[in-house]
């Protein structure tokens, strides 16, 4: 299909990103332009991806092309630089053309947010801090030459919602590290070129204090991708399931020093959150195309239906929630740091929560007030619509855990419990 529209179409993501309580910097603004630059082409190619459930290969080179393989790498390591903020915005303006390509684009970008100014900020000893410099610095650079990293840690069991210690294990060898388990839902699976995986050092009486965090090489021996691939949504993000069998990787492996990711975890728990703005840029397309479709904007379309009173209402309804949306997606990015207060962790929860299920909701009002012909294959909303679906899913902090966690800690104060 024409996606022409979106080029004009995405000034209307501008006005929501572009939040004049939080005015962006030049540099936020000149990445997302370069989005913008290969956005409608990214956008043209997502119809054939969500088909064939194929990995957008040929977006990764764009990203490659425009630096952006390291954009959370920071710039004294020859990266972009990107922080926290900044990938979200960034990353909700590639989701805004690419659901699939910003999901995925994710998890390679954890692997560098997850291991620079967060972990230097953290109380690390020197031996530790030099180690990590060390590691970081060849990981930083395979992915400034075009390495793809991706971040397998759900197991099918409570690991990914922190209930237990990963069943994937890490014994220590003579140089390195032996690794052995299984991953499943791991996005990029096959088209990465480095599983960062989370897993339990093999010791005694493990815990989820001897996580470690190491990137296995995918053509390392004994790393097989195995089963199937045809899901409802976010089908280009390739999620199939790993097989690591006495998998050998060096100590350079280790993307956090041992006992960090634990540590990490608990002091900086915006970091689970990465995944929203994919939802929030789902959100705003599927809200565009509403408004280019029913205005007869979209090639294709020759009826207009912006005259009746009922679309006008679904429109105004469907923009409410997305302005609550972003605005709590905007307060909540502004608010990442280390140990954020009760109400900021909170508040992640919420946004969370909200981006997913108004994303779905959104999408779903969609599909109505647009009406059957555009629901057919050749419009991108039935896929914006199966894809909503997925953000919801996402552990550690599904739509219902933000809930449960939510319930519970507004209800308790800390370390408070019930004596009967
Ligand atoms: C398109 C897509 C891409 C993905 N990509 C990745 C990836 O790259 N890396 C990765 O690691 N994972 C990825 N995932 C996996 C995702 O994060 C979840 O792990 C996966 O959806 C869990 O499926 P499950 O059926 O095993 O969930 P289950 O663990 O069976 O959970 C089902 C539901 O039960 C609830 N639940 C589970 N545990 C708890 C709890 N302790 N307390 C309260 N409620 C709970 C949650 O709401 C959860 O949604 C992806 C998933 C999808 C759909």
């Amino acid at each position: 299909m024409d996606s022409s529209y979106l080029a004009e179409y995405a000034h209307s993501a501008d006005s929501n990103a572009h939040f004049h309580g939080l005015p962006l910097t030049d540099e936020q603004k000149h990445l997302i332009a370069k989005v913008d630059e290969y956005g409608v082409t990214w956008a043209e190619r997502a119809f054939k991806h969500d088909r064939e459930a194929s990995f957008p290969t040929e977006n990764y080179e764009d990203l490659k092309a425009m630096g952006f393989l390291g954009l959370c790498v920071p710039k004294r390591l020859g990266g972009l630089g990107a922080d926290y903020r900044t990938y979200t915005l960034v990353a909700s303006r590639i989701a805004y053309y690419c659901g699939n390509t910003a999901n995925t684009f994710n998890m390679h970008n954890a692997n560098a947010l997850w291991t620079a100014d967060m972990i230097d900020a953290m109380d690390l000893t020197d031996a530790e801090r030099e180690s990590h410099e060390h590691n970081r610095a060849i990981h930083y650079g395979n992915m400034i030459n075009g390495s793809i990293y991706s971040q397998p840690f759900s197991e099918g069991s409570g690991a990914a919602a922190g209930k237990h210690p990963f069943g994937t294990t890490a014994t220590r060898s003579d140089s390195g590290w032996v690794l052995n388990g299984k991953k499943i839902f791991a996005s990029l699976s096959g088209h990465a070129n480095y599983y960062g995986v989370l897993c339990t050092e093999d010791v005694p009486n493990a815990t989820l204090a001897d996580t470690l965090f190491i990137a296995i090489p995918a053509d390392a021996p004994g790393v097989s991708v195995v089963g199937d691939w045809d899901p409802l949504g976010m089908r280009g993000t390739v999620s199939r399931t790993l097989i690591f069998k006495d998998v050998h990787v060096p100590d350079t492996a280790q993307l956090m020093p041992r006992g960090i990711y634990i540590k990490a975890a608990s002091q900086y728990p915006h970091m689970f959150m990465t995944l929203t703005p994919t939802y929030m840029g789902v959100a705003q397309a599927a809200f565009d195309f509403s408004v280019a479709y029913l205005r007869g904007d979209v090639a294709g379309v020759n009826v207009k239906r912006r005259m009746y009173p009922t679309k006008q209402h679904a429109i105004a309804e469907m923009y409410i929630k997305l302005q609550q949306a972003w605005a709590l997606f905007h307060r909540v990015t502004s608010e990442f740091k280390r140990r954020p207060s009760r109400e900021e962790r909170s508040r992640a929860y919420a946004c969370q929560y909200t981006v997913m299920e108004y994303c779905a909701e959104i999408c779903a009002m969609a599909v109505r007030v647009c009406g059957g012909q555009a629901m057919l294959k050749t419009f991108p909303l039935e896929r914006l619509y199966r894809d909503s679906r997925c953000g919801a899913l996402m552990l550690p902090w599904t739509a219902e855990i933000c809930i449960d966690r939510l319930g519970y800690g507004l209800l308790y104060k800390e370390g408070e419990r019930d004596d009967d």
